[in-house]
């Protein structure tokens, strides 16, 4: 049953304006290709350029972009990935096409991101992989994980499809590891017109890999040789693809490839989108400030905490009570004020096609305790108007307030005053 929200989670998680209108008119009216054409190249540059990477690949889709990245860690049969139980189906879901094991490792209670100091104890000679999301948009310490893998010799994959926007020491995630994927979906920072997706690296090899596996070439060792003895080549002038298609030859065939070309109205969209990341971004932390000032008066509620020398991204707002009842009376109370209330994620490793591969509650305590107990997500978007800010505010308050007792926090100000 649709109810609607004074305060609703959020239909779309960027401002969509004439801006856009208008670069979607003019491709219109070009007589240009609306794939393959400019904007994707622009936008791809323009997108590396604020991530701080080599090179960015766009695809369709956040999904895509880790299946492909995915494709880049080159598993085996037998090799081992550590990776985040709190995120989104979508980051280690291509894992189960692969006959490797997973070892879902804890989170911090603090941030929700992979906990640093659980990883070393999950590292064994086969490990090949580390995959965290930066969960909301808080940077995880990257500082400590990245040491880890120099050290022991695995890769790390950044899940960053809420992080477009922070940073950790001044650099943007997408480039604080080995590779990393981004979403343009609808709900996302911003969005390439609903659906979108994209990988940022800095090695030239993958760069190439995964450029060659989103316009239906192979994953292959393509080397050049002399043109094939069985097949007679037809070679016209205006065959393009005839002579590479004779002469090359394929020493390792890794994968098929696909199709998953960014279109022109998606990148044109997408760099207008960019432009606006600074003034979203902005909202986003501003609505969060404000309700971290609610929540800071009560003792048995507290916000997700970003490590001090990063900046949140504010994709999710996260808090977390104290107890189960007291979660569970806070989302009720919120819902009956007419705000909106999601809870993101279930912990992957509880999911059915998980267990099926034999994981089991008590693998990773704190991320259950936290997500049947104590986790929940405020709405914190740039599409909610000043007053509904004012009235997510207030219903935050008032719901806290009802927890307390009836009793109201005095405001840290007034607080403040009393003590002078
Ligand atoms: C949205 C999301 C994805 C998937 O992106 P899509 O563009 O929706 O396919 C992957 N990981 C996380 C953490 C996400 O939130």
């Amino acid at each position: 049953m649709d109810r609607s929200y004074v305060v609703p989670w959020g239909k779309r998680g960027s401002i969509l304006a004439e801006a856009e209108v208008a670069v979607l008119t003019e491709l219109i009216h070009e007589d240009t290709p609306l794939s393959m054409g400019g904007r994707r190249e622009r936008f791809e540059r323009s997108f590396a350029g604020t991530v701080g990477s080599k090179h960015a690949i766009s695809v369709t889709s956040g999904t895509v972009a880790l299946e492909l990245a995915i494709r880049m860690l080159d598993l085996e049969p037998g090799d081992e990935v550590i990776a985040t139980p709190q995120t989104y189906q979508a980051t280690v879901q291509p894992l189960l096409d692969y006959d490797v094991r997973v070892r879902f490792c804890d989170i911090d209670p603090d941030t929700l991101n992979i906990d640093a100091s659980a990883v070393e104890a999950l590292i064994t000679p086969r490990t090949k992989a580390l995959l965290l999301v930066h969960y909301g948009g808080c940077p995880a310490e990257m500082d400590a994980i990245m040491a880890l893998a120099r050290r022991h010799g695995f890769l790390v994959l950044e899940d960053c499809a809420h992080a477009l926007g922070a940073r950790y020491r001044g650099r943007a995630p997408g480039s604080l590891a080995d590779i990393a994927t981004f979403s343009f979906q609808n709900a996302k920072n911003i969005t390439t017109l609903g659906e979108g997706g994209m990988v940022t690296c800095d090695r030239d090899d993958w760069a190439v890999r995964l450029d060659r596996l989103r316009s239906n070439d192979i994953d292959a060792e393509i080397v050049r040789s002399d043109l094939s003895d069985t097949v007679e080549p037809i070679v016209l002038p205006w065959m393009k693809y005839a002579t590479p298609v004779y002469s090359d030859s394929v020493r390792r065939l890794r994968r098929a490839g696909t199709n998953a070309t960014m279109s022109e109205a998606a990148a044109a969209v997408g760099q207008v989108q960019l432009g606006r990341l600074a003034a979203t971004g902005a909202t986003r932390r501003a609505i969060a400030a404000r309700l971290d000032e609610v929540i800071s008066r009560y003792p048995f509620v507290r916000p997700q905490s970003a490590p001090a020398h990063s900046e949140h991204a504010y994709h999710l707002y996260t808090c977390f009570a104290d107890r189960q009842e007291l979660r569970d009376q806070l989302v009720l109370g919120l819902d009956r004020r007419g705000v909106e209330i999601q809870l993101r994620y279930f912990p992957q490793h509880l999911l059915p096609e998980w267990r099926h591969r034999g994981h089991l509650r008590g693998e990773c305590p704190v991320a259950e305790r936290l997500w049947f107990d104590q986790h929940l997500n405020l709405p914190c978007h740039p599409r909610l108007t000043p007053s509904q800010v004012d009235y997510l505010v207030d219903a935050l308050d008032e719901s806290l307030a009802e927890l307390n007792g009836g009793a109201a926090a005095p405001l840290a100000s007034a607080a403040a005053d009393l003590g002078r």
